[in-house]
């Protein structure tokens, strides 16, 4: 049986609309919320990204306060503009855009965001929260890998998941929120022995490695679910993702594309983010 294309446009777009809908709600408050993306060089796709953020924003009726800094900008002049956006009532979520230039020390700059603000999950005070299973802000990209799982009507409780990948912003997160949903949860990385063994077990295989298509279609034991957030562009124009898509497809339940599946979630679920934080502030405000 062919399987589900798990579509993250249409349920990113679903997200969107979703959150629209409560900036509504939260406007009547009078609570707009507001997120500030900090930019620092001139990094093409770091600016093509920041340039979506803010459209996205405003299309769903945020207020958003773009910061973009020449290359050579100071650690304490970057300190000291987050300094400003942490005390700031009209921004709830604050990103900065990485990679920073080299001359910066990009943990102590994340260190710097308001755990309270942290619209990226990357700050240490949630990055603990969410492995002690407390409600905090979610890092986007798992976040958005939950919500599509969500959307199929995936229950993960008791199922075998392999995530492969270990990152602090992909592999490890996504592997706590699945602990929190109560699979069995395997991280294999880049020293893991006989990863095809290990995949070929999994009920579900989340992919985030960044080497095209090195998950092949036959480790995908039949009926899995596949989630491959790698984004690997081959040649001039085409992207693929992390897992040999046609192959994989013939065996799985339901997979992502590349594009068009993990990719336009990110962006969603940062937005989703600055929003629960602005209606966590209203909540402080009206008690
Ligand atoms: P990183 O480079 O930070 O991490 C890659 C991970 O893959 C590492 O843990 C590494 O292991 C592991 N790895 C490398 N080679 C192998 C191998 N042969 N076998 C098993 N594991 C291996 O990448 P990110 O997590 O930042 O990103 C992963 C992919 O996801 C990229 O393609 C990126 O573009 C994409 N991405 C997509 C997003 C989206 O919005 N859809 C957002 C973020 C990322 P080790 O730790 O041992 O080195």
């Amino acid at each position: 049986m062919a399987a589900q294309i798990i579509d993250g446009k249409a349920i990113a777009a679903k997200v969107r609309s979703r959150i629209a809908g409560q900036v509504e709600q939260l406007k009547a408050k009078g609570i707009t919320p507001g997120l500030a993306v900090v930019l620092v060089g001139d990094d093409p796709a770091s600016r093509v990204y920041v340039g979506m953020k803010k459209k996205m924003c405003l299309e769903l009726g945020m207020h958003s306060s773009d910061h973009e800094l020449p290359a050579d900008t100071s650690q304490a002049k970057l300190l000291e503009l987050i300094d400003q956006l942490n005390a700031d009532e009209r921004i709830h979520g604050i990103l900065v855009q990485l990679p920073l230039p080299a001359h910066i020390d990009t943990d102590q700059v994340l260190e710097a965001i308001s755990p309270m603000k942290d619209a990226d999950g990357f700050h240490p005070y949630n990055v603990g929260r969410l492995a002690i299973g407390k409600p905090t802000f979610q890092p986007c990209t798992p976040y958005g890998v939950m919500v599509m799982l969500e959307e199929i009507g995936y229950d993960l409780q008791g199922k075998e998941v392999v995530v492969v990948g270990r990152s602090n912003i992909v592999g490890k997160p996504v592997a706590l929120m699945c602990l929190a949903r109560h699979a069995t949860v395997t991280i294999c990385h880049s020293r893991t022995r006989d990863l095809a063994e290990v995949v070929r077990r999994a009920d579900v295989v989340i992919a985030a490695v960044g080497k095209a298509e090195m998950v092949k279609g036959d480790w995908i034991k039949p009926g899995a679910v596949v989630i491959d957030v790698g984004i690997n562009r081959v040649g001039e124009k085409k992207l693929v993702g992390d897992v040999e898509y046609a192959a994989a497809a013939e065996r799985a339940s339901a997979i992502t594309p590349v594009p068009g599946g993990v990719g336009p979630m990110t962006i969603a679920m940062l937005l989703q983010n600055t929003l629960e934080s602005a209606q966590r502030t209203g909540n402080e405000a009206s008690r």
